[in-house]
């Protein structure tokens, strides 16, 4: 078989749910595990966690679905609402909660006779200028949900636009505004998504929301103690499936982009952009051959790259490659690096792990 696979570590990821929860103690964390668990598998990431979280978040009625199907029965939040009135009925029989943040979903709502009133996370915009009710708006929404028999356990939420930069100005803007906002109301707040867990306790609130720090990144601008404590989740594993040794001033792969500076030994590793690795990777991304740093040459093709192993005397046909993740020999490299050198986020990586790249699940929760 491919040697390229996707190794899930179920034990990190309850890990990392837990660091979140230590970085908050006076909230409740919903694991946000929307995209397919970003990329990890929704299902699997929703049963190792169950036991731990109060709540799930995902973006919508289809990924809610998916988990009830599977058998979790824990609360389960639709970030974006629905996306027409009739996914109330679903909403309603699967016993979600649910985030509004236009007035066509508020309207659907009081329009509706759920079984049960519906819990309900009042969205409103406080400067990401995505999606959410103007805040001059908010008030008259509040009041006619809290009067409405058809919602209840209401929330102000709100998502911040740069809780990840060092630049703290927009964000304590936006902060300013929300606590402004919840005092008027006495709404309980649910604002901090990974980066405002790690670096802001003031946006701590009755809830959180982190996504991407359960997965092992760290969103911040640079590492600090508690993000020194995630561990990586997703392994993305390979191997070495031909070798060769090229002479000085020979270009590799595509284009030639890449020239032996020297006398080099080149791998050739199973795994390219039709797997999700990034086209964009740089010559010097780093991967691990056996738990040996290396840097990639030469453009990524659809089903292969190349790493120049001159330094890896051991390295031989069926060595192991670690795209990102944790290393047979204990090495780490961090998603987040790999992501620095193709341009791009952890959040692109991880989501952009395509169906083709089988996935193993490790851990006591499997
Ligand atoms: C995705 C998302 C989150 C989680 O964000 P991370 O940066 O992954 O922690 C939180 N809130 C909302 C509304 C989201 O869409």
């Amino acid at each position: 078989m491919r040697p390229l696979v996707a190794h899930i570590d179920l034990d990190a990821l309850r890990h990392n749910y837990q660091l979140a929860c230590q970085c908050a103690p006076q909230s409740r964390s919903a694991a946000v595990i929307k995209a397919d668990g970003y990329g990890h598998g929704a299902l699997a990431c929703a049963r190792a966690l169950a036991g731990e979280t109060p709540a799930f978040a995902v973006a919508c009625l289809e990924e809610a679905v998916v988990l009830r199907e599977g058998g979790i029965t824990t609360p389960i939040i639709l970030l974006e609402g629905i996306f027409s009135a009739d996914e109330l009925a679903l909403v309603d029989h699967h016993q979600l909660w649910m985030a509004v943040h236009s007035a066509w979903q508020v309207e659907a709502l009081l329009a509706f006779s759920p079984r049960e009133p519906i819990p309900v996370w009042v969205k409103v915009d406080s400067g990401m200028h995505r999606l959410g009710f103007a805040p001059e708006n908010v008030s008259a929404v509040w009041q006619q949900l809290r009067e409405a028999p058809q919602a209840t356990s209401l929330h102000l939420m709100s998502h911040f636009a740069t809780a990840d930069a060092t630049d703290s100005r927009y964000f304590q803007q936006q902060m300013a505004l929300l606590q402004m906002l919840a005092t008027t109301l006495n709404a309980p707040l649910c604002l901090a998504n990974s980066p405002a867990t790690l670096a802001w306790p003031v946006a701590h609130g009755a809830w959180n929301r982190p996504g991407i720090m359960l997965y092992g990144s760290n969103p911040l601008e640079s590492a600090t103690p508690v993000t020194d404590q995630l561990r990586p989740v997703m392994t993305l594993r390979s191997e070495i499936i031909a070798l060769r040794d090229v002479e000085a001033g020979e270009p590799v792969g595509y284009g030639g982009r890449w020239q032996a500076p020297r006398r080099s030994r080149i791998a050739v590793v199973a795994g390219g952009y039709g797997d999700g690795y990034d086209r964009h990777a740089q010559d010097g991304t780093p991967v691990l051959v056996n738990g040996q740093r290396c840097p990639l040459v030469g453009k990524v093709s659809m089903d292969m790259f190349t790493v120049d192993v001159s330094e890896v005397p051991d390295a031989s046909i069926g060595s192991e490659v670690v795209l990102w993740g944790r290393a047979a020999n204990g090495a780490v490299l961090s998603v987040d690096e790999v992501a620095s050198s193709c341009d791009t986020i952890s959040y692109t990586l991880l989501t952009g792990v395509l169906p083709r790249v089988p996935r193993r699940y490790h851990g006591a929760f499997v």
